[in-house]
Protein backbone atom coordinates (compact mmCIF):
# COMPACT_ATOMS: atom_id res chain seq x y z
CA UNK A 1 0.00 0.00 0.00
CA UNK A 2 1.23 3.20 -0.98
CA UNK A 3 1.79 4.93 2.60
CA UNK A 4 0.59 8.20 1.00
CA UNK A 5 -2.85 7.02 0.62
CA UNK A 6 -5.56 7.08 3.03
CA UNK A 7 -5.49 3.19 4.17
CA UNK A 8 -9.18 3.59 4.95
CA UNK A 9 -9.75 4.08 1.01
CA UNK A 10 -8.00 1.20 0.58
CA UNK A 11 -11.16 -0.74 0.09
CA UNK A 12 -12.64 1.92 -2.22
CA UNK A 13 -13.81 2.07 -5.51
CA UNK A 14 -10.66 3.97 -7.48
CA UNK A 15 -11.22 7.56 -8.96
CA UNK A 16 -11.12 7.32 -12.94
CA UNK A 17 -8.42 10.31 -14.06
CA UNK A 18 -8.89 14.15 -14.26
CA UNK A 19 -8.31 15.91 -17.13
CA UNK A 20 -7.35 20.05 -17.20
CA UNK A 21 -7.01 21.98 -20.25
CA UNK A 22 -5.83 26.26 -20.81
CA UNK A 23 -6.12 27.91 -23.92
CA UNK A 24 -4.40 31.58 -24.34
CA UNK A 25 -2.08 32.38 -21.04
CA UNK A 26 1.85 32.15 -20.62
CA UNK A 27 1.72 30.55 -17.59
CA UNK A 28 0.04 27.24 -19.48
CA UNK A 29 1.82 24.72 -17.90
CA UNK A 30 2.35 26.11 -14.32
CA UNK A 31 -1.31 26.23 -14.28
CA UNK A 32 -2.10 22.87 -15.54
CA UNK A 33 0.36 21.44 -12.80
CA UNK A 34 -2.14 23.17 -10.37
CA UNK A 35 -5.02 21.96 -11.55
CA UNK A 36 -3.80 18.61 -12.04
CA UNK A 37 -2.99 19.25 -8.33
CA UNK A 38 -6.26 20.06 -7.14
CA UNK A 39 -7.46 16.61 -9.72
CA UNK A 40 -4.82 14.22 -7.48
CA UNK A 41 -8.34 12.38 -6.01
CA UNK A 42 -9.04 11.34 -9.36
CA UNK A 43 -5.87 9.60 -10.12
CA UNK A 44 -2.65 9.26 -8.02
CA UNK A 45 -0.20 6.62 -10.41
CA UNK A 46 0.92 9.36 -13.05
CA UNK A 47 0.67 12.63 -14.20
CA UNK A 48 1.43 14.54 -17.29
CA UNK A 49 1.26 18.18 -19.49
CA UNK A 50 1.78 18.64 -22.96
CA UNK A 51 2.29 22.18 -24.39
CA UNK A 52 2.19 23.91 -27.92
CA UNK A 53 4.47 27.01 -28.83
CA UNK A 54 5.08 28.36 -32.43
CA UNK A 55 4.20 25.22 -34.16
CA UNK A 56 6.30 22.14 -31.48
CA UNK A 57 4.82 19.90 -28.63
CA UNK A 58 6.30 19.86 -25.27
CA UNK A 59 5.82 17.03 -23.12
CA UNK A 60 6.38 16.08 -19.68
CA UNK A 61 4.82 12.73 -18.24
CA UNK A 62 5.84 10.32 -15.34
CA UNK A 63 4.95 8.23 -12.56
CA UNK A 64 3.73 9.50 -9.19
CA UNK A 65 2.28 12.53 -7.61
CA UNK A 66 1.88 15.94 -9.09
CA UNK A 67 3.53 17.33 -6.71
CA UNK A 68 6.78 15.68 -6.72
CA UNK A 69 6.16 15.14 -11.20
CA UNK A 70 6.26 18.95 -11.76
CA UNK A 71 7.57 20.54 -8.64
CA UNK A 72 10.54 22.21 -9.86
CA UNK A 73 10.55 25.51 -12.16
CA UNK A 74 13.18 23.83 -14.58
CA UNK A 75 10.18 21.38 -15.64
CA UNK A 76 7.84 24.02 -16.15
CA UNK A 77 9.83 25.93 -17.55
CA UNK A 78 10.32 23.02 -20.34
CA UNK A 79 7.00 23.63 -21.15
CA UNK A 80 6.56 26.14 -22.83
CA UNK A 81 3.70 28.11 -24.76
CA UNK A 82 -0.08 29.27 -23.59
CA UNK A 83 -2.54 26.09 -24.39
CA UNK A 84 -1.74 23.03 -22.72
CA UNK A 85 -3.63 19.93 -21.46
CA UNK A 86 -2.91 17.76 -18.64
CA UNK A 87 -3.70 14.27 -17.20
CA UNK A 88 -3.75 12.35 -13.71
CA UNK A 89 -4.18 9.20 -14.07
CA UNK A 90 -5.18 5.68 -11.97
CA UNK A 91 -5.48 3.19 -14.42
CA UNK A 92 -8.55 1.69 -15.36
CA UNK A 93 -7.14 0.13 -18.77
CA UNK A 94 -3.74 -0.83 -19.29
CA UNK A 95 -1.01 -0.78 -16.74
CA UNK A 96 1.05 2.16 -15.77
CA UNK A 97 4.03 2.04 -17.98
CA UNK A 98 5.19 5.62 -19.50
CA UNK A 99 3.99 4.69 -23.15
CA UNK A 100 0.40 4.58 -20.89
CA UNK A 101 0.58 7.85 -19.41
CA UNK A 102 -1.57 10.83 -20.63
CA UNK A 103 -1.74 13.11 -22.35
CA UNK A 104 -1.03 11.01 -25.38
CA UNK A 105 0.00 12.20 -28.71
CA UNK A 106 0.48 11.64 -32.24
CA UNK A 107 1.40 13.49 -35.33
CA UNK A 108 -0.88 13.66 -37.83
CA UNK A 109 -0.56 16.12 -41.35
CA UNK A 110 -1.87 18.81 -40.64
CA UNK A 111 0.19 18.87 -37.16
CA UNK A 112 0.32 17.43 -33.39
CA UNK A 113 -2.55 16.17 -31.11
CA UNK A 114 -2.61 15.35 -27.95
CA UNK A 115 -5.33 14.08 -25.75
CA UNK A 116 -6.34 13.12 -22.13
CA UNK A 117 -9.44 11.21 -21.29
CA UNK A 118 -11.43 10.86 -18.36
CA UNK A 119 -13.72 7.58 -19.03
CA UNK A 120 -13.23 4.13 -20.03
CA UNK A 121 -14.23 3.36 -23.74
CA UNK A 122 -16.78 0.08 -23.53
CA UNK A 123 -16.42 -0.71 -27.31
CA UNK A 124 -12.20 0.07 -27.44
CA UNK A 125 -11.07 -4.02 -28.00
CA UNK A 126 -13.47 -4.32 -30.66
CA UNK A 127 -12.53 -0.99 -32.26
CA UNK A 128 -9.10 -2.29 -31.45
CA UNK A 129 -8.83 -5.21 -33.34
CA UNK A 130 -10.95 -4.03 -36.14
CA UNK A 131 -7.92 -1.02 -36.87
CA UNK A 132 -4.78 -3.41 -36.10
CA UNK A 133 -6.72 -6.08 -38.64
CA UNK A 134 -6.38 -2.81 -40.96
CA UNK A 135 -2.84 -2.39 -39.89
CA UNK A 136 -2.26 0.07 -37.25
CA UNK A 137 0.09 -0.51 -34.83
CA UNK A 138 -0.31 0.75 -31.61
CA UNK A 139 1.94 2.71 -28.83
CA UNK A 140 0.28 1.91 -25.77
CA UNK A 141 -2.56 -0.19 -24.36
CA UNK A 142 -4.96 2.76 -23.16
CA UNK A 143 -8.49 2.47 -24.85
CA UNK A 144 -8.06 6.12 -25.74
CA UNK A 145 -5.32 5.25 -28.04
CA UNK A 146 -8.01 3.73 -30.08
CA UNK A 147 -9.32 7.53 -30.86
CA UNK A 148 -6.03 8.73 -32.56
CA UNK A 149 -6.20 6.04 -34.96
CA UNK A 150 -9.74 6.35 -35.70
CA UNK A 151 -9.11 9.44 -36.46
CA UNK A 152 -5.93 8.91 -38.25
CA UNK A 153 -7.64 6.57 -40.46
CA UNK A 154 -10.77 8.85 -40.94
CA UNK A 155 -11.61 10.47 -44.69
CA UNK A 156 -12.23 13.20 -43.42
CA UNK A 157 -10.20 16.51 -44.57
CA UNK A 158 -9.78 18.87 -41.14
CA UNK A 159 -8.53 17.11 -37.65
CA UNK A 160 -11.74 18.32 -36.56
CA UNK A 161 -14.14 16.48 -38.54
CA UNK A 162 -11.92 13.37 -37.89
CA UNK A 163 -12.46 13.80 -34.29
CA UNK A 164 -16.05 13.72 -34.23
CA UNK A 165 -16.31 11.04 -36.61
CA UNK A 166 -14.14 9.23 -34.44
CA UNK A 167 -15.51 9.95 -31.15
CA UNK A 168 -19.18 9.08 -33.44
CA UNK A 169 -17.87 5.56 -33.58
CA UNK A 170 -16.72 5.11 -29.64
CA UNK A 171 -19.10 3.88 -27.04
CA UNK A 172 -19.09 4.66 -23.15
CA UNK A 173 -17.33 7.51 -21.25
CA UNK A 174 -15.67 10.01 -22.24
CA UNK A 175 -14.79 13.64 -21.08
CA UNK A 176 -11.51 14.78 -23.25
CA UNK A 177 -9.49 17.56 -23.54
CA UNK A 178 -7.05 17.69 -26.29
CA UNK A 179 -4.83 20.03 -28.52
CA UNK A 180 -4.24 20.11 -32.07
CA UNK A 181 -2.05 22.80 -32.64
CA UNK A 182 -3.01 25.93 -30.74
CA UNK A 183 -6.45 24.72 -30.87
CA UNK A 184 -7.59 23.94 -27.58
CA UNK A 185 -10.95 20.64 -27.71
CA UNK A 186 -13.37 19.66 -25.02
CA UNK A 187 -15.83 16.79 -25.24
CA UNK A 188 -18.16 15.48 -22.92
CA UNK A 189 -19.63 11.82 -24.37
CA UNK A 190 -23.50 12.04 -25.33
CA UNK A 191 -24.48 10.30 -21.64
CA UNK A 192 -22.01 12.65 -19.94
CA UNK A 193 -21.08 10.00 -17.63
CA UNK A 194 -17.97 12.05 -16.23
CA UNK A 195 -17.89 15.59 -15.51
CA UNK A 196 -16.04 18.48 -17.46
CA UNK A 197 -16.34 22.44 -16.84
CA UNK A 198 -15.56 25.70 -18.58
CA UNK A 199 -13.85 27.91 -16.11
CA UNK A 200 -12.18 31.41 -17.50
CA UNK A 201 -9.42 32.88 -16.03
CA UNK A 202 -8.10 36.19 -16.88
CA UNK A 203 -7.95 36.56 -20.56
CA UNK A 204 -7.47 32.55 -20.51
CA UNK A 205 -10.33 29.57 -21.07
CA UNK A 206 -10.20 26.38 -19.02
CA UNK A 207 -11.51 23.14 -19.21
CA UNK A 208 -11.39 21.04 -16.24
CA UNK A 209 -12.85 17.97 -14.33
CA UNK A 210 -13.81 19.65 -11.66
CA UNK A 211 -14.96 23.00 -10.14
CA UNK A 212 -12.05 22.50 -7.37
CA UNK A 213 -9.56 23.02 -10.24
CA UNK A 214 -10.74 25.76 -11.34
CA UNK A 215 -10.68 27.26 -7.89
CA UNK A 216 -6.78 26.76 -6.99
CA UNK A 217 -6.14 29.02 -9.89
CA UNK A 218 -8.80 31.38 -9.26
CA UNK A 219 -10.54 30.84 -12.20
CA UNK A 220 -14.24 31.53 -12.73
CA UNK A 221 -16.84 28.69 -13.49
CA UNK A 222 -18.55 29.41 -16.64
CA UNK A 223 -20.95 26.62 -17.41
CA UNK A 224 -20.46 22.52 -17.19
CA UNK A 225 -19.49 21.23 -20.86
CA UNK A 226 -23.12 19.82 -21.88
CA UNK A 227 -23.21 15.87 -22.45
CA UNK A 228 -22.41 15.61 -26.47
CA UNK A 229 -21.07 18.88 -26.50
CA UNK A 230 -17.86 19.34 -28.50
CA UNK A 231 -16.21 23.18 -27.76
CA UNK A 232 -13.62 24.40 -29.56
CA UNK A 233 -11.42 26.99 -28.50
CA UNK A 234 -9.25 29.12 -30.28
CA UNK A 235 -7.56 32.69 -30.94
CA UNK A 236 -11.36 33.33 -32.48
CA UNK A 237 -13.03 32.43 -29.16
CA UNK A 238 -14.85 29.54 -28.27
CA UNK A 239 -17.30 27.27 -30.37
CA UNK A 240 -19.96 24.92 -29.53
CA UNK A 241 -20.78 22.15 -31.07
CA UNK A 242 -23.57 19.02 -30.73
CA UNK A 243 -22.50 16.36 -33.32
CA UNK A 244 -23.47 13.46 -31.13
CA UNK A 245 -27.07 11.54 -31.79
CA UNK A 246 -28.68 12.61 -28.34
CA UNK A 247 -29.15 10.40 -25.60
CA UNK A 248 -30.52 10.64 -21.77
CA UNK A 249 -28.22 12.51 -19.53
CA UNK A 250 -26.33 9.54 -17.09
CA UNK A 251 -24.38 11.28 -15.06
CA UNK A 252 -22.20 8.62 -12.64
CA UNK A 253 -24.12 9.49 -9.10
CA UNK A 254 -21.24 7.69 -7.78
CA UNK A 255 -19.19 11.22 -8.42
CA UNK A 256 -21.69 12.70 -5.76
CA UNK A 257 -21.33 9.85 -3.13
CA UNK A 258 -17.17 9.20 -3.38
CA UNK A 259 -15.53 9.86 -6.56
CA UNK A 260 -15.46 13.82 -6.56
CA UNK A 261 -13.82 16.52 -4.45
CA UNK A 262 -16.47 17.66 -1.51
CA UNK A 263 -16.10 21.66 -2.93
CA UNK A 264 -16.42 20.88 -6.41
CA UNK A 265 -20.13 21.67 -7.98
CA UNK A 266 -21.21 19.19 -10.70
CA UNK A 267 -24.18 20.11 -12.81
CA UNK A 268 -25.63 22.69 -10.07
CA UNK A 269 -24.67 20.24 -7.26
CA UNK A 270 -23.04 20.58 -5.10
CA UNK A 271 -20.68 17.48 -4.04
CA UNK A 272 -20.91 18.84 0.09
CA UNK A 273 -24.40 19.62 -0.02
CA UNK A 274 -25.44 16.50 -1.74
CA UNK A 275 -23.60 14.54 0.82
CA UNK A 276 -25.01 15.49 3.42
CA UNK A 277 -28.06 15.90 2.36
CA UNK A 278 -27.31 11.66 1.17
CA UNK A 279 -26.81 11.41 5.39
CA UNK A 280 -29.99 12.97 6.40
CA UNK A 281 -32.05 11.08 3.79
CA UNK A 282 -30.07 8.04 5.73
CA UNK A 283 -30.82 9.00 8.84
CA UNK A 284 -34.46 9.21 8.00
CA UNK A 285 -34.68 5.66 6.59
CA UNK A 286 -32.73 3.89 8.91
CA UNK A 287 -32.42 5.45 12.14
CA UNK A 288 -31.29 3.16 15.16
CA UNK A 289 -30.99 4.23 18.46
CA UNK A 290 -27.28 5.25 19.83
CA UNK A 291 -25.14 7.80 21.20
CA UNK A 292 -22.77 8.82 18.92
CA UNK A 293 -22.81 9.28 14.99
CA UNK A 294 -19.11 8.91 13.70
CA UNK A 295 -18.07 9.38 10.20
CA UNK A 296 -15.22 7.06 8.70
CA UNK A 297 -12.60 9.32 7.57
CA UNK A 298 -12.50 11.77 5.40
CA UNK A 299 -15.20 10.22 2.78
CA UNK A 300 -17.50 9.26 5.22
CA UNK A 301 -17.72 12.64 7.14
CA UNK A 302 -20.03 15.04 5.29
CA UNK A 303 -22.90 12.13 5.17
CA UNK A 304 -22.36 11.45 8.66
CA UNK A 305 -22.66 15.20 9.50
CA UNK A 306 -26.05 14.66 7.97
CA UNK A 307 -27.03 11.98 9.52
CA UNK A 308 -26.38 13.32 12.74
CA UNK A 309 -28.03 16.41 12.16
CA UNK A 310 -31.20 14.59 10.85
CA UNK A 311 -31.36 11.71 13.38
CA UNK A 312 -30.10 14.61 16.33
CA UNK A 313 -27.25 12.60 17.97
CA UNK A 314 -24.19 14.02 18.92
CA UNK A 315 -21.39 14.15 16.03
CA UNK A 316 -17.74 12.69 17.28
CA UNK A 317 -14.82 11.89 15.54
CA UNK A 318 -14.03 8.84 17.04
CA UNK A 319 -11.28 8.05 14.38
CA UNK A 320 -8.32 10.22 14.34
CA UNK A 321 -6.03 10.54 11.48
CA UNK A 322 -2.83 11.34 11.18
CA UNK A 323 -1.89 13.14 8.28
CA UNK A 324 1.63 13.61 8.59
CA UNK A 325 2.81 9.89 7.66
CA UNK A 326 3.76 10.14 4.75
CA UNK A 327 5.86 8.02 2.47
CA UNK A 328 9.46 9.31 3.69
CA UNK A 329 8.30 8.35 7.19
CA UNK A 330 8.87 4.65 6.87
CA UNK A 331 10.58 1.85 4.12
CA UNK A 332 7.60 -0.22 4.67
CA UNK A 333 7.98 -3.86 5.40
CA UNK A 334 5.78 -6.71 5.28
CA UNK A 335 5.20 -6.40 9.47
CA UNK A 336 4.54 -2.33 8.96
CA UNK A 337 2.13 -2.95 5.87
CA UNK A 338 -0.30 -5.38 8.26
CA UNK A 339 -0.32 -2.84 10.81
CA UNK A 340 -2.52 -1.04 7.92
CA UNK A 341 -5.19 1.06 9.34
CA UNK A 342 -3.55 1.74 12.66
CA UNK A 343 -0.62 3.03 11.00
CA UNK A 344 -2.80 6.25 9.98
CA UNK A 345 -5.76 5.84 12.65
CA UNK A 346 -6.39 6.09 15.86
CA UNK A 347 -9.49 5.13 17.99
CA UNK A 348 -10.25 8.13 20.00
CA UNK A 349 -11.20 6.33 22.77
CA UNK A 350 -12.85 8.95 25.11
CA UNK A 351 -15.73 9.22 22.72
CA UNK A 352 -16.20 5.64 21.83
CA UNK A 353 -16.06 3.56 25.27
CA UNK A 354 -18.91 2.82 26.84
CA UNK A 355 -21.35 4.06 23.88
CA UNK A 356 -23.75 2.85 21.15
CA UNK A 357 -22.00 3.80 17.87
CA UNK A 358 -22.98 4.31 14.88
CA UNK A 359 -20.39 4.65 11.86
CA UNK A 360 -21.39 6.32 8.78
CA UNK A 361 -19.49 5.28 5.33
CA UNK A 362 -20.17 5.77 2.07
CA UNK A 363 -19.42 2.84 0.62
CA UNK A 364 -18.43 -0.27 1.48
CA UNK A 365 -16.66 -2.64 -1.70
CA UNK A 366 -14.98 -5.84 -0.66
CA UNK A 367 -15.71 -5.30 2.96
CA UNK A 368 -12.11 -5.75 4.30
CA UNK A 369 -11.59 -2.24 5.76
CA UNK A 370 -14.80 -2.21 7.83
CA UNK A 371 -13.50 -5.30 9.05
CA UNK A 372 -10.66 -3.89 10.73
CA UNK A 373 -12.34 -0.23 11.39
CA UNK A 374 -15.10 -2.29 13.58
CA UNK A 375 -12.76 -4.28 15.33
CA UNK A 376 -10.50 -1.11 15.90
CA UNK A 377 -14.18 0.26 17.56
CA UNK A 378 -15.26 -2.61 19.99
CA UNK A 379 -11.40 -2.86 20.93
CA UNK A 380 -11.55 1.13 21.96
CA UNK A 381 -14.93 -0.08 24.04
CA UNK A 382 -18.03 0.24 21.84
CA UNK A 383 -21.11 -1.61 23.48
CA UNK A 384 -23.11 -1.52 19.84
CA UNK A 385 -21.70 -0.73 16.81
CA UNK A 386 -24.33 0.45 14.28
CA UNK A 387 -23.13 0.86 10.26
CA UNK A 388 -25.13 3.07 8.02
CA UNK A 389 -23.66 3.59 4.82
CA UNK A 390 -24.12 6.31 2.35
CA UNK A 391 -25.04 4.58 -0.78
CA UNK A 392 -27.09 1.66 -1.74
CA UNK A 393 -25.04 -1.80 -1.84
CA UNK A 394 -22.41 -1.77 -4.39
CA UNK A 395 -23.20 -5.12 -6.29
CA UNK A 396 -21.94 -4.59 -10.05
CA UNK A 397 -18.67 -4.04 -11.87
CA UNK A 398 -18.21 -0.43 -13.32
CA UNK A 399 -17.71 -0.01 -17.25
CA UNK A 400 -16.96 3.71 -17.57
CA UNK A 401 -13.68 4.34 -16.39
CA UNK A 402 -13.53 3.16 -12.75
CA UNK A 403 -11.67 0.25 -11.08
CA UNK A 404 -14.49 -2.04 -9.51
CA UNK A 405 -13.22 -5.81 -8.52
CA UNK A 406 -14.97 -8.58 -10.12
CA UNK A 407 -18.52 -9.22 -9.03
CA UNK A 408 -17.28 -11.99 -7.10
CA UNK A 409 -15.05 -9.84 -5.11
CA UNK A 410 -17.47 -7.16 -3.96
CA UNK A 411 -19.28 -8.12 -0.78
CA UNK A 412 -22.50 -7.40 -1.93
CA UNK A 413 -22.83 -9.09 -4.59
CA UNK A 414 -22.27 -12.17 -2.93
CA UNK A 415 -23.91 -11.44 0.21
CA UNK A 416 -26.81 -10.43 1.48
CA UNK A 417 -27.32 -7.37 4.38
CA UNK A 418 -27.42 -10.07 7.25
CA UNK A 419 -24.93 -11.88 6.35
CA UNK A 420 -22.46 -8.61 5.19
CA UNK A 421 -23.17 -7.57 8.72
CA UNK A 422 -22.11 -11.11 10.33
CA UNK A 423 -19.07 -10.59 8.03
CA UNK A 424 -18.50 -7.13 8.81
CA UNK A 425 -19.18 -7.81 12.78
CA UNK A 426 -21.58 -5.07 13.34
CA UNK A 427 -24.89 -5.21 15.48
CA UNK A 428 -26.64 -3.67 12.42
CA UNK A 429 -26.14 -2.30 8.92
CA UNK A 430 -28.13 -0.40 6.34
CA UNK A 431 -27.75 1.21 3.12
CA UNK A 432 -29.64 4.06 1.66
CA UNK A 433 -32.03 2.95 -1.09
CA UNK A 434 -31.96 3.52 -4.32
CA UNK A 435 -34.87 5.60 -3.95
CA UNK A 436 -33.46 7.72 -0.96
CA UNK A 437 -30.02 8.64 -2.80
CA UNK A 438 -32.52 10.33 -5.59
CA UNK A 439 -34.33 11.96 -2.92
CA UNK A 440 -31.13 13.20 -1.63
CA UNK A 441 -30.53 14.30 -5.00
CA UNK A 442 -33.62 16.59 -5.02
CA UNK A 443 -35.97 14.06 -6.50
CA UNK A 444 -38.96 12.18 -5.77
CA UNK A 445 -37.15 8.71 -5.89
CA UNK A 446 -36.14 6.62 -9.18
CA UNK A 447 -37.39 7.11 -12.36
CA UNK A 448 -37.15 3.35 -12.95
CA UNK A 449 -38.10 3.95 -16.41
CA UNK A 450 -35.33 6.18 -17.26
CA UNK A 451 -33.24 7.00 -14.82
CA UNK A 452 -31.90 10.84 -14.32
CA UNK A 453 -28.16 9.54 -13.73
CA UNK A 454 -25.89 6.50 -13.98
CA UNK A 455 -26.24 4.15 -10.61
CA UNK A 456 -25.11 0.64 -12.76
CA UNK A 457 -23.19 -0.49 -9.60
CA UNK A 458 -25.73 -0.37 -7.75
CA UNK A 459 -29.01 -1.36 -9.91
CA UNK A 460 -27.23 -3.65 -12.83
CA UNK A 461 -28.88 -1.23 -15.46
CA UNK A 462 -26.18 -0.25 -17.56
CA UNK A 463 -27.04 2.75 -20.25
CA UNK A 464 -24.80 1.89 -22.09
CA UNK A 465 -24.14 -1.38 -23.22
CA UNK A 466 -20.50 -3.03 -21.82
CA UNK A 467 -19.82 -4.12 -25.37
CA UNK A 468 -16.72 -5.50 -24.83
CA UNK A 469 -17.73 -6.93 -21.99
CA UNK A 470 -20.06 -8.92 -23.86
CA UNK A 471 -17.75 -10.50 -26.72
CA UNK A 472 -17.15 -9.64 -30.55
CA UNK A 473 -19.58 -6.87 -30.93
CA UNK A 474 -22.67 -5.15 -29.95
CA UNK A 475 -25.48 -7.98 -29.40
CA UNK A 476 -28.96 -6.60 -31.10
CA UNK A 477 -30.85 -8.35 -28.29
CA UNK A 478 -29.63 -6.06 -26.00
CA UNK A 479 -32.06 -3.36 -24.69
CA UNK A 480 -31.23 0.30 -24.45
CA UNK A 481 -30.88 -0.74 -20.59
CA UNK A 482 -28.72 -3.68 -20.14
CA UNK A 483 -29.41 -5.91 -17.32
CA UNK A 484 -26.52 -7.78 -16.38
CA UNK A 485 -26.30 -10.96 -13.65
FE1 LIG B 1 -20.64 5.60 -11.73
FE2 LIG B 1 -21.39 3.21 -10.87
FE3 LIG B 1 -22.24 4.16 -13.25
FE4 LIG B 1 -19.70 3.45 -12.90
S1 LIG B 1 -21.49 2.07 -12.83
S2 LIG B 1 -20.45 5.28 -13.94
S3 LIG B 1 -19.34 4.08 -10.77
S4 LIG B 1 -22.72 4.96 -11.19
Amino acid sequence: MDLNTNPLDADKLREECGVFGVFGHQDSAALTALGLHALQHRGQEAAGIVTYKDGQFYSHRAVGHVGDIFNQETVIRQLPGASAIGHNRYSTTGDTTIRNIQPLFADFASGGFAIAHNGNLTNALALRRELVAKGCLFQSTTDTEVIIHLIATSRFESVIDRTVAALQEVEGAFSLVALHNDTLIGVRDPYGVRPLVLGRFENAWILASETCALDIIGAEYIRDVQPGELVLIDEGGIRSMKPFTSKPRKLCIFEYIYFARPDSTIEGHNVYDARKSIGRELANESGVAADVVIPVPDSGVPAALGYAEAARIPYELGIIRNHYVGRTFIEPTEQIRHLGVKLKHNANREVIKGHRIILVDDSIVRGTTSVKIVEMMRAAGATEVHMRIASPPTAHSCFYGVDTPSRDQLLAAENNIEEMANIIGVDTLAFLTLDGLYRAMGMEGRNDQDPEYCDACFSGEYPITPTDQLGEGPNPQLSFLTQLT
